[in-house]
């Protein structure tokens, strides 16, 4: 049944108030209040009430006093207060609207009129409480999605870390042409789905206000190179012509989220290349100096550890030759879950999420995204991205040692633009030619397949490790032998990793204090931070491919091992 509205009646005469409930006690629950301050009380402490009767003229507060205190409190504000009064001057009636009232009777009243505006505010009241009803329950259905988006991508890519492993390291075993073939197929595939999770990841954490970046010095041309690398080959098999220009006035580093910017351009490549069938792909990369705006630079200039005083405002455009979008399409693409149409997805795939993705991106970044395309099939899109880095100052010691390595300046043209579908790319997984120094390592792992997938690894790389299947037989494994490195995952039942890790920092100094990475599903800044302040040295996603391990692996060997918890 659908319960009554709550009418208060405020008014200092008691015949008035009686007269009003009786008309109206059938319709609405009553209550009544002689003065305002009583008014006030029972507007505070009644949550109910849906509207409001309320004379002008009465002893202490007056109406409009009464008005006035309730727009000023935000619990009340929304009340529907209608005035009674005899004063039935225009100035009056102003006054209360601008005080807040929604509706004016004056007195003596019609009983018709005044039951049928009542009975409009009080139909309102109810919409206005299932609206804030039905966004709160959005709002917390919406929450929990984010979570449940989050929590399904992290348990998902643990598996997937056994399946990419192990394929990994079947293509490093003799097979014949169809077993390779094979493998081929479950790599491809598994990798498809960990960009798909990823995307999910990070859909996840654009909704719940998480995604941030986390600017870092970096070589421009490096970035662009390693986004290349993992879509060209697409390109190739497409047998689709792909150039790349980059502004050679541009300076060589600069300090940003390089990882984020490769995202951008993975994303925008990877769709041309999607939509193209023939012709090519173009993508160039122009900018200039903007201004020097330290609110730009952000935590960049700490991040970079340098100073890095001049902002560009760069111009990444991607063309293509393909199937080009319809006009009215075009704006809605930037948003989540969108596709040209229907049958895009069962045509090419998809998720609708890698532009939304890309516009928070940029917006990030403090710039915009936005395509141009005729929508007419082989004159192709063309998209267009800005964003704001600064740079880093040129004279200043670089990695490789001096400026004067300025190869990232240079024009890069990708020239083997159609490959020659005879010659199959050489796979690189053969033993690294220099191969980590003999480490003593501790793998700290629960889940028995990650374990076998993290032996065969190293196993492949000439080194062997020894297991513990949680943080307290990691900690025991520690204070009984010597470790140069522990490749800790951070969810382990009994002790996790983080508290395994800060306890192993506070052995007495007898121990030796080994390097410990953090090898997890969980791939939040956050996460990672846990890790650097628990006294970890480093953190890796799985799932870990090889080159990653190596690479850690030589940072062990080199590295200074211990951070204090
Ligand atoms: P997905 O590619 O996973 O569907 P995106 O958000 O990256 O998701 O793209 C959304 C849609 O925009 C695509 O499904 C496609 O309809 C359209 N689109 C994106 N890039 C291009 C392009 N280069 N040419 C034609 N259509 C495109």
């Amino acid at each position: 049944m659908v319960q009554r509205p709550t009418l208060l009646i405020v008014d200092d005469e008691q015949s008035i108030r009686e007269f009003i409930h009786e008309i109206f006690k059938d319709q609405y629950d009553i209550l009544q209040a002689a003065d305002g301050t009583d008014a006030l009380v029972m507007l505070e402490s009644e949550e109910t009430i849906d509207v409001v009767l309320l004379d002008i003229m009465m002893p202490g507060l007056d109406g409009f006093e009464v008005l006035e205190i309730l727009q000023s409190n935000p619990h009340l504000a929304h009340l529907r207060v209608i005035m009674l009064s005899a004063k039935s001057d225009v100035d009056s009636k102003v006054r209360a609207f601008a005080a807040g009232a929604v509706d004016f009777v004056n007195k003596p009243f019609e009983v018709g009129e005044l039951a049928a505006r009542l009975n409009t505010q009080a139909r309102l009241s109810r919409a206005d409480a299932e609206l804030k009803q039905a966004k709160s329950d959005a709002e917390s259905a919406n929450r929990a999605k984010s979570e449940f988006l989050a929590n399904m991508s992290h348990e998902i890519r643990t598996p997937l870390n056994a399946i990419i492993g192990m394929s990994e390291l079947l293509t490093t075993t003799p097979l014949d042409v169809t077993q390779r073939d094979y493998v081929d197929i479950i790599e491809t595939s598994g990798n498809a789905l960990l960009f798909l999770i990823n995307d999910i990841l990070d859909y996840s954490k654009i909704e719940a206000g998480m995604l941030e970046l986390h600017p870092l010095r970096f070589v421009l041309q490096e970035c662009v190179q390693g986004a290349l690398d993992l879509v060209k080959n697409k390109a190739w098999e497409k047998q689709l012509r792909l150039t790349v220009e980059l502004d050679p006035s541009l300076p060589r580093e600069f300090v940003g989220d390089d990882h984020r910017l490769r995202q951008i351009i993975v994303n925008l490549v990877s769709n041309a290349v999607k939509f193209t069938e023939r012709g090519s792909i173009a993508l160039a990369l122009t900018g200039q100096e903007a201004s020097s705006s330290p609110a730009l630079l952000g935590g960049a200039t700490a991040a970079g550890g340098l100073e890095a005083e001049r902002v560009y405002r760069l111009v990444l455009t991607v063309r293509d030759t393909g199937v080009g979008i319809p006009r009215e399409a075009q704006s809605r693409l930037f948003q989540k879950f969108t596709q040209v149409d229907a049958s895009t997805t069962r045509r090419y795939g998809g998720t609708g999420l890698g532009l939304a993705i890309c516009r928070r991106l940029s917006e990030l970044m403090g710039g915009s995204i936005d395509v141009e395309s005729a929508g007419v099939p082989g004159l192709g899109s063309t998209f267009r991205c800005t964003w704001s880095m600064p740079a880093v100052r040129q004279g200043q010691a670089t990695e490789s040692g001096s400026d004067s390595v300025s190869s990232g300046r240079a024009l890069v043209v990708e020239d083997r633009a159609v490959r020659d579908p005879a010659v199959t790319p050489a796979l690189d997984l053969d033993p690294p030619t220099d191969p980590p120094p003999r480490l003593r390592i501790l793998l700290a792992e629960d889940n028995p397949i990650n374990q076998m997938v993290a032996l065969k690894l190293l196993k492949h790389l000439g080194l062997q490790a020894d297991i513990v299947n949680n943080g307290a037989e990691a900690v025991e494994a520690v204070r009984q032998n010597v470790y140069d490195v522990i490749l800790m995952d951070v969810q382990m039942p009994e002790l996790d990793g983080i508290s395994a890790s800060r306890q192993i920092r506070q052995l007495p100094p007898s121990h030796r204090q080994p390097r410990i990475i953090a090898l997890t599903a969980n791939a939040t800044a956050d996460d990672r931070q846990a890790c650097l302040d628990a006294g970890m040295n480093d953190f890796a996603t799985k799932p870990i491919r090889m080159e990653k391990l190596v690479e850690l692996l030589h940072q062990g060997a080199f590295g200074d091992p211990v951070r204090s918890a």
